[in-house]
């Protein structure tokens, strides 16, 4: 007999993330007036972006409506959707999260924060996406400086970062909300990705004591995804999981105003298209899209397509036994106990040593069909067939055995009994 860790219930887990979402404004228009405001002085050398000069950008929403976050919120819930949502918390240095934003009426915030905790926090991590995801702020007067957190900070100042970081973190704590992780505004953080990822180790222990977290930078459209992990301590249940996204955004992108297209992700005949590729490869499928793009000016454009998008995965899977709907922190915690848990096997008997808890983890066990699998002294339920196969219960397929369970803290012992020989236990 020989154990490996498989994927979560034999199925390919499927994320979206959300970007650029935040209380009460909307970033986009924000970003792109103080972006206006700042290159012709500051970097004159630089060319004019693509959207600049495009007359819809003096007319762009303020706000984006709390309304719309709510029928977007459940419907995402209604489908079985989970991932990631950015709550930037001092969004484009507009108002704090924890405390509200002058130029907009009072009960917005308030709104905001209600509905984003009862409708959008069940299924999906909130996040910090920094503190402004526009200007740098300084942490001790709150003004705006001239450095952009996504251009200077690409290469962030170390000595700095740890704070800033943990800054993030403790507003949106200040508003009920210990994150689970973080996001990266554009590249920030990305040309030293070895200080950025222990920063955030670092405030996530001294703002929330997670000493599990996972942050979400990189975005790759053609590379198989994986999720690295890093600075693992496995005798302290200490890691840091990187979210790869697999997709591009292909929603209706952070501008609000261009157009994607659902056949990029998945084809209507469900072959063609970056998804497809990357779930028949059983590999992580993390979708991401910027949250001005599915409101779009009230078109809501980008939402339709992940409407779309959804309808045909769910016909890719029409019994849900391939994919697995997770938020980013829950594939960030298993991939953490896939790669640093200790498994032996010896005697019908698998002995798994970890510091690092899941839900769902999911073994085979080759070469064995099992009658009877007791995970820590209780029988799982056989079932037969991939279908039922969830938490609790194990599988027989061929000569392997499947066996589903939380994953705990400290030793797990598996006793298994097969058929066609004596048990000695
Ligand atoms: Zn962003």
């Amino acid at each position: 007999m020989n154990a490996t860790v498989c994927n979560p219930l034999l199925r390919t887990p499927l994320s979206l993330i959300i970007d650029d979402s935040c209380p009460v404004i909307n970033l986009t228009y924000y970003w792109m007036h103080q972006w206006l405001a700042w290159r012709p002085k500051h970097r004159p050398d630089l060319p004019p972006a693509r959207w600049e000069g495009n007359p819809i950008v003096p007319k762009l929403s303020r706000t984006i409506p709390v309304d719309f976050a709510k029928k977007w919120g459940e419907w995402c819930g209604e489908q079985g959707i989970r991932g990631k949502f950015s709550f930037i918390p001092f969004p484009a240095g507009q108002g704090r999260v924890d405390q509200g934003f002058a130029d907009h009426p009072r009960h917005l915030l308030a709104d905001w924060l209600k509905l984003t905790k009862e409708i959008i926090w069940p299924n999906f991590d909130l996040t910090p996406e920094m503190l402004t995801h526009s200007h740098v702020a300084d942490i001790k007067t709150w003004e705006l400086t001239p450095q952009w957190e996504q251009v200077d900070w690409v290469n962030p100042p170390v000595e700095k970062l740890t704070d800033y970081i943990a800054t993030a973190m403790q507003l949106l704590k200040n508003a009920g909300i210990p994150c689970e992780g973080v996001t990266s505004p554009g590249a920030f953080g990305k040309r030293n990705e070895a200080a950025y990822s222990k920063a955030i180790l670092d405030a996530a222990l001294r703002v929330n004591n997670n000493p599990r977290p996972f942050y979400f930078l990189w975005l790759d459209d053609r590379k198989p995804p994986g999720v690295p992990l890093w600075h693992a301590q496995k005798d302290k249940g200490i890691a840091i999981a990187s979210v790869w996204s697999c997709a591009g955004d292909w929603f209706g992108s952070w501008t609000g105003f261009d157009k994607g297209d659902p056949d990029r992700f998945i084809t209507e005949d469900l072959k063609g298209g970056r998804l497809p590729a990357v779930l028949e490869k059983e590999l992580p499928c993390v979708l991401c899209g910027h949250w001005p793009g599915f409101y779009f000016e009230g078109e809501e454009f980008g939402f339709n397509v992940l409407k779309t998008v959804k309808k045909r995965l769910d016909a890719y899977d029409p019994d849900k036994t391939k994919t697995l709907w997770m938020k980013n922190s829950e594939i960030g915690h298993y991939w953490m106990a896939r790669e640093l848990s200790d498994i032996a096997v010896a005697d019908g008997k698998v002995t798994i040593t970890t510091k690092f808890p899941t839900a769902n983890f999911t073994l085979k066990l080759d070469d064995c069909a099992a009658k009877r699998v007791q995970v820590a002294g209780a029988d799982l339920r056989q079932v037969a067939s991939r279908r039922d196969f969830r938490s609790g219960t194990f599988l027989v397929e061929a000569k392997a055995t499947y066996a589903a369970f939380p994953l705990k803290e400290g030793a797990t012992v598996l006793h298994v009994a097969q058929q066609g020989r004596v048990s000695l236990a």
